[in-house]
């Protein structure tokens, strides 16, 4: 016997638990450890009826959707009605209140339906809403968020023709003239342009210090000036618009800068982080959306006397693609409960960002071609679960900007 193995042997296990099998783990900082897949009865409850929701409000108009690159206003005013614009929002503001937990649940319930729905209310919650509670003054606080939580969509404005992974190398320009500011430039690949009420701009007001000049402003839509071009037609999420917008001497009160002077980048970074991971959600959503669909078929379609379910060759193939769908959920659900407990998260949300959009890609070619024929025809809503997942490997943050932040991090570990 190997020496180490009879030291163990001669020396039993000392570690006895000091608890009850029927009480919690708890960490020691008191957070209870239980299996990911355990949600609060409040986040079931939402998670039900974001279910309830998608399937009976947003399924019948999907392909319609899609074909106008519209997303239909009873959509919008429903997400709203439902509170799902405003799911972390407090009381105070018209929100619902609940965790960021129940926001990630709520996008991959839509995303199962219809990933551009999703994407609406993503952004909502993960970018916009939060950059007001986080850096906003009270004031602002006061002024947008209950419209937030009501019927007042808001917009990102980060991305430039010229600079989109190199994102602190924009253009855009804001001259302070007294107490007020002058914004100049373009913005592209806008989402939700088409219909918010309300934009962040980042602009650099003081060029000589680089990124550090960056400067996030709120800007109003019918600020004069401000020009939302025609929208992009896209390969996949076509439901949600994506447009250029122009700033034409578009001036702007001092009271709308969000925060700091200068602060816009890390404000902008530490948006990004946590969106990642509604993202990720989204992606999860889809890539379960179409599974789900496709399952049953395989076991309805019959070839060679029995259903093509029961094949090794399709059943090797399912239980794979299912795999790697759980282990994107559990990706996504860790770095969101790291997220919501205030642990760093950073690694963790680009992982999951990276990989769902790998899972999203492979699902939905497989459930295709697991499909055959009709897999490729519009007569099922497999073909745009393809088209809808390509997007989850460019915005907020290529893949391969993913791949660089996981690997910062790994060289700080080692
Ligand atoms: C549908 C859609 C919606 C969007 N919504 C918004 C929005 O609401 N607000 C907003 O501000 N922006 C938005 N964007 C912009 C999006 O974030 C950018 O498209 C994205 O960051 C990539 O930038 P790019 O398109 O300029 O590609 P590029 O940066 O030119 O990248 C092209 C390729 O080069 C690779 N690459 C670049 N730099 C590196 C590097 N350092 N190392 C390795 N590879 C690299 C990339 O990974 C990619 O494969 C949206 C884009 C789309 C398509």
């Amino acid at each position: 016997m190997p020496a180490y193995l009879a030291s163990w042997k001669a020396s039993p296990c000392v570690f006895v638990s000091s608890k009850s099998g029927l009480m919690p783990n708890l960490a020691s900082d008191g957070v209870v450890c239980a299996p990911l897949q355990t949600f609060t009865e409040e986040e079931t409850m939402l998670k039900n009826m974001v279910k309830k929701f998608a399937q009976e409000r947003v399924a019948p108009l999907v392909q319609k959707m899609d074909e106008n690159s519209k997303m239909e206003e009873s959509v919008i005013k429903g997400l709203f009605e439902q509170g799902l614009m405003s799911i972390e929002l407090g009381e105070e503001y018209g929100g619902t209140g609940a965790s960021f937990f129940s926001t990630i649940l709520v996008v991959e319930e839509l995303a199962k339906v219809d990933p551009a729905v999703a994407l609406l209310c993503e952004l909502q919650n993960t970018l916009t809403n939060k950059l007001f509670t986080v850096y906003g003054t009270e004031e602002q606080k006061r002024t947008y968020l209950p419209r937030a939580a009501k019927d007042m969509i808001g917009s990102f404005c980060l991305s430039e023709a010229g600079s989109g992974s190199d994102a602190f190398s924009l253009k855009t320009r804001a001259e302070k003239k007294g107490d007020y500011y002058i914004i100049n430039g373009s913005k592209m690949w806008i989402s939700l342009a088409e219909y918010a009420g309300v934009f962040f701009v980042m602009a650099n007001t003081d060029p000589a210090l680089g990124y550090r000049g960056i400067t996030c402003f709120i800007v109003d839509r019918n600020t004069e000036g401000l020009q939302i071009g025609k929208k992009e037609n896209k390969l996949g999420i076509r439901a949600s618009s994506t447009c250029p917008v122009t700033f034409e001497n578009v001036k702007v009160p001092e009271t709308n800068i969000l925060g700091q002077v200068g602060q816009g980048y890390k404000y902008a970074i530490g948006m990004l982080n946590g969106g990642r991971i509604g993202i990720a959600a989204q992606m999860l959503g889809l890539a379960q959306g179409c599974f789900d669909h496709t399952i049953p078929y395989t076991k309805e379609r019959v070839q060679f006397g029995k259903s093509i379910f029961d094949f090794q060759g399709m059943q090797h193939q399912i239980a794979h693609v299912a795999t790697q769908l759980e282990a994107a959920r559990l990706l996504t659900y860790n770095a969101a409960r790291l997220a919501e407990t205030g642990r760093p998260f950073i690694k963790e949300a680009s992982m999951a960002k990276y990989y769902a959009a790998e899972v999203a890609t492979l699902t939905t070619s497989k459930c295709i071609e697991w499909m055959g024929g009709v897999g490729f025809t519009k007569d099922y809503p497999i073909e745009k679960y393809y088209r809808d997942c390509k997007i989850g490997t460019i915005y907020e943050g290529t893949s391969n900007i993913q791949l660089s932040t996981i690997a910062k991090s790994l060289a700080q570990e080692y």
